[in-house]
């Protein structure tokens, strides 16, 4: 079956996440807790007047599970390429996986061991669609970035990933779109009126 595993479980990795699990792929995200988040207090997050930082990624936690992403709390210490995919190495154990979202932060260890081409500004090169230069393997959120460190500018990376990972997954451009019936659906009420 096609996986995801998503490296760190900030903003970047946990939309990454999202997106993917809420779509069909099985998605695991291996994290250190060392989000920045923890230090922030957003008044800057469209849609969101005020929220503590780890109040908001206990929220995403909380979203992700429910949309069946596995967690753990590990640190993930190599990543490799192989014919298949990729082999990720995290508490003595290796995983496979179709494709790796990295999302490390400020970290950019192991895009680097990857093989990751890097741009001028010692960041991760990657498009609008956040591939790397490495076939299926992603870059999203602070690592991408030598500024512009913003949580929702994260967040939107790691749709961003998820989406071109859906897209040649489904063999044609998708969208997550959903409408008042698919609340119903999902919640079993339209959650907005209550
Ligand atoms: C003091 C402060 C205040 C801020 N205030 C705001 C604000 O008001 N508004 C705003 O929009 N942004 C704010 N930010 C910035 C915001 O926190 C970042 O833009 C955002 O957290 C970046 O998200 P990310 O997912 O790229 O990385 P991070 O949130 O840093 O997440 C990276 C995760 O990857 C994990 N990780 C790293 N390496 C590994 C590994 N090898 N294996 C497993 N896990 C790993 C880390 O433990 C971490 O949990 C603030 C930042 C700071 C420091």
């Amino acid at each position: 079956m096609t996986n995801v595993i998503v490296v760190g479980g900030g903003p970047a990795g946990l939309s990454a996440a999202l997106f993917t699990a809420k779509n069909g792929l099985e998605t695991t995200v291996f994290d250190t807790d060392g989000t920045w988040m923890h230090k922030a207090h957003l008044f800057n997050y469209p849609g969101i007047g005020s929220v503590d930082g780890s109040g908001f990624i206990e929220t995403l936690r909380e979203q992700v599970d429910d949309f069946g992403v596995e967690r753990y709390d590990a640190k993930v210490t190599g990543v490799e390429s192989t014919d298949d995919g990729f082999v990720v190495s995290a508490d003595d154990e290796t995983h496979e996986a179709t494709y790796v979202v990295l999302a490390t932060g400020a970290n950019r260890d192991l895009a680097e061991s990857l093989g990751c081409a890097f741009g001028d500004d010692d960041t991760v090169d990657v498009g609008v669609d956040m591939e790397t230069s490495v076939e299926n393997a992603y870059a999203t959120g602070a690592m991408v970035r030598a500024e512009e460190w913003q949580a929702v500018i994260a967040a939107g990376d790691g749709s961003a990933a998820a989406l071109n990972i859906l897209s040649k997954e489904k063999g044609e451009h998708f969208h997550d779109f959903d409408v008042p019936a698919d609340a119903e659906r999902v919640f079993g009420s339209l959650v907005d009126d209550e």
